[in-house]
């Protein structure tokens, strides 16, 4: 297969090394990893490996087809978004369980007598059978491996996350559930008293830095792309769609081979850098869909078919964008090729 002429660049240790240290901030709870949305966008597939391997059983995604794309993974794979009466009938892999969330999905699961996964809300309104649900004995006749809550604002220091934890830990013993589970990433920093059984994070994994006890994490992804051109623009000239950057003095220029259809998103123009040879270099003039001009005064070796790194630490970045670092993960295209190092 021909290589693309832009890629992710993806650090194998870095990934690893992430999730230790969360699975270590865990204590004696067991860590898991979130992998929907294929991966936060790095690649479910070679995240999952990575992390199977490290140590890692227990993974989530949202949707029956995500778990179908890992349904060679020997760990159980927990389905987020529960199961509809079409995913009764559909092919449903053998390492993979729903996590209910609503009493027609009891209903649906109970007679299977399989496992299953349940979330409970504890305040969220996103996902979940109620608290008082759970207490009425909606749950009873279910084999669950791994009830579960989520938190609403684990980055932000409110009581809303000690209110949340006490209702979910008034439900242990209530159930069948073999593991209580509740914390996300920054879940994990708010201190084992939040970790339970068993531990969610994701954003973390890939290099999302919420909250200061996550500081240790490391940057996973970095974001290349070829050199298409490479010119010299005139002291007066005008670069890209609108003539928006005029050149102050003549000027080296590398078009490269991304845009904000690959997830390079607009919002970084003129906030947006690169690198190569070591230099930091400064994007010029608007980003086009697929094309974005950087200044490379600063490498004057760098030519036509060179790579160009763009600087990707996601909470940087994000602040600047002002994205959040999920968005600025899940948005990467599939035009990149994933390569792991
Ligand atoms: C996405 C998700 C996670 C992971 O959250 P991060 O903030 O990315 O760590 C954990 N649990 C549930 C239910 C989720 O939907």
């Amino acid at each position: 297969m021909t290589a693309a002429p832009l890629r992710l660049r993806l650090d194998s240790a870095a990934l690893v090394a992430n999730w230790r240290l969360l699975d270590a901030m865990s204590g004696a709870a067991v860590c898991g990893a979130a992998v929907k949305a294929d991966g936060y966008g790095l690649g479910a597939k070679g995240v999952t490996a990575r992390l199977r391997e490290a140590g890692c059983r227990d993974f989530f995604v949202s949707t029956w087809a995500e778990a179908r794309s890992l349904a060679d993974l020997d760990a159980a794979v927990s389905v987020l978004h529960g199961v509809r009466a079409e995913d009764m009938r559909g092919e449903r892999p053998g390492n993979a369980r729903p996590v209910l969330s609503t009493a027609a999905q009891v209903l649906r699961w109970r007679e299977t007598g399989a496992p299953c996964d349940v979330m409970v809300d504890t305040g969220m309104n996103r996902l979940g059978v109620s608290v008082a649900e759970v207490a009425d004995g909606l749950l009873d006749g279910l084999n669950i491996e791994t009830l579960m809550s989520h938190l609403a604002c684990a980055d932000e220091d409110v009581s809303m996350n000690a209110a949340q934890r006490d209702a979910f830990a008034g439900l242990a013993g209530r159930t069948s559930a073999k593991r209580l589970s509740l914390a996300n990433s920054a879940g994990v920093a708010l201190g084992v008293d939040y970790a339970f059984d068993l531990t969610r994070p994701g954003i973390s994994l890939y290099g999302g830095v919420q909250v200061p006890a996550l500081a240790a994490i490391r940057q996973v992804v970095t974001p290349e792309a070829q050199i298409l051109q490479r010119r010299r623009v005139r002291a007066g000239e005008t670069i890209g769609y609108n003539a928006t950057f005029t050149a102050p003095a003549d000027m080296e220029v590398a078009v490269i081979n991304l845009g904000y259809a690959d997830g390079y998103l607009r919002a970084m123009e003129r906030l947006g850098t690169a690198r190569a040879d070591g230099q930091t270099l400064p994007l010029l003039g608007r980003i086009s869909m697929d094309l974005i001009a950087i200044g490379v005064d600063a490498a004057p070796g760098l030519a036509e078919g060179d790579w160009i790194a763009m600087d990707y630490a996601l909470p940087e970045i994000a602040a600047r964008a002002g994205r959040s670092q999920y968005e600025m993960l899940t948005g990467l295209g599939d035009r990149f090729d994933r390569i792991w190092r």
